[in-house]
């Protein structure tokens, strides 16, 4: 249909958005599989770890069981209560059940907050590089992202005197996501707390995105959630997906003040009501069992990671910033900008799809030109599939 018919048909709101970039790359590889190509797949952000086994035999129990109904709109009280526990337990944090939801994956428990939380023109604090989604889920709630742009010489690191000073009398909330995903980087305890002060000191919201609170290599883990003082002003935003390699599954979970869980609860019993009956008895399992299964991914996760930094070192002109967390090298590939046709992060992702059949996701995605996404949730073996390619491909351009 001609695009100014469909601007006719469709909203003003879903014009202010686009696809999701990273899964775009997704799409166009998938094209590529299709057509036979064996590619090196470094684009999609999701574990390549099966879903471990009492999870899954949570799961088929509650269907032996007839647990295939409608539940509450905000989560079975035993989800909603292992989330805080579980939480309580591992951070430190002070919260009753009720200030605790879950919704089909992490993704929609963001977009539930944003959707409750900002008003047409309020502004947002978003560092960059930041996650794809952010962006777009800002501004279909009709808010306004706020870039607030990271050093690569500081390790992307986000620091409390950035925020202060990106403050307006519009600012509803700050986003903060650590372990960062595109970067790697953790936000410093210190900052962390400090921006939450902040955050209550102002009267602005800190959303914290967990999803990979507990891929964080610095052995150091902690949440917003612990700085309890400031707990009007914090909600967490957290996600099974990653941590127990269940991305499949949709399950993510919201804690913070009760009327923003209520209001949230009240948009989602408006779309998708409850999350799914058996995915969330096996999120039960997940948080209530032994998190054994957990440090055991996360300590391949840093093999993986180690490796796959001593591969890019092999190719010159590509420098990486070490991650702390989370599954992702985002690699400066500017020196290459001018050669072989490529002028940004675009065009290399673009040469590498085609020519060297590697799959990674171009800086754009994330709100930079240099950069581009490493997922290396892969094995060792597609880790020296792609390098070699890669190194083969940059040494010959
Ligand atoms: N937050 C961040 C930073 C992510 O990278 C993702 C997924 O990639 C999510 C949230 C959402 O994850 P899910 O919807 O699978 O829970």
């Amino acid at each position: 249909m001609a695009s100014a018919v469909l601007e006719k048909i469709l909203s003003d709101r879903i014009g202010r958005i686009e696809i999701s970039q990273t899964l775009a790359v997704v799409n166009e590889a998938a094209k590529l599989k299709a057509d036979g190509i064996d590619l090196a797949d470094y684009g999609a952000g999701e574990p390549h770890f099966a879903t471990p086994r009492h999870i899954k035999d949570a799961a088929i129990k509650a269907i032996e069981a007839n647990f295939t109904r409608y539940t509450g709109v905000a989560g079975i009280p035993e989800l909603r209560r292992a989330i805080v526990e579980r939480h309580a337990t591992d951070f430190g944090s002070n919260y009753a059940p009720e200030e605790a939801m879950c919704s089909a994956g992490g993704k929609l428990a963001l977009f539930n907050a944003f959707q409750v939380l900002i008003d047409h023109g309020d502004e947002v604090i978003l560092p960059v590089p930041y996650w794809t989604s952010f962006k777009d889920i800002i501004q279909y709630a009709g808010g306004k992202p706020v870039l607030l742009y990271t050093s690569e010489e500081d390790g992307f690191k986000l620091r409390a005197a950035m925020v202060e000073k990106a403050i307006t009398d519009r600012t509803k909330a700050i986003v903060v996501n650590t372990p960062c995903n595109p970067s790697g980087a953790v936000v410093p305890r210190e900052e962390l707390e400090a921006i939450a002060e902040i955050a209550h000191k102002r009267g602005i919201y800190l959303l914290s995105d967990e999803c990979y609170v507990y891929l964080d290599y610095t052995g150091k883990r902690y949440s917003a959630g612990g700085f309890t003082k400031y707990k009007d002003h914090i909600l967490l935003l957290g996600s099974l997906s990653k941590t127990y390699a269940m991305t499949g599954w949709r399950v993510g979970s919201a804690i913070g003040p009760k009327p923003i869980i209520d209001a949230m609860s009240k948009l989602q019993s408006q779309s998708t009501s409850n999350t799914n009956s058996i995915a969330q008895k096996a999120s039960v399992a997940a948080l209530n069992s032994s998190q054994d299964c957990v440090e055991e991914m996360r300590k391949d996760y840093i093999n993986l990671r180690d490796h796959v930094l001593r591969r890019l070192g092999e190719i010159d002109g590509i420098t990486c910033v070490k991650p702390e967390g989370a599954f992702y090298v985002y690699s400066n590939v500017s020196k290459f900008f001018g050669r072989h046709g490529m002028n940004s992060s675009a065009d290399v992702a673009k040469k590498l799809l085609h020519e060297a059949h590697v799959v990674t996701v171009p800086g754009e995605a994330f709100g930079t030109k240099e950069h581009i996404r490493i997922s290396y949730a892969v094995s060792r073996e597609e880790i020296d599939k792609g390098l070699d390619r890669m190194k083969k491909f940059f040494s010959s351009i």
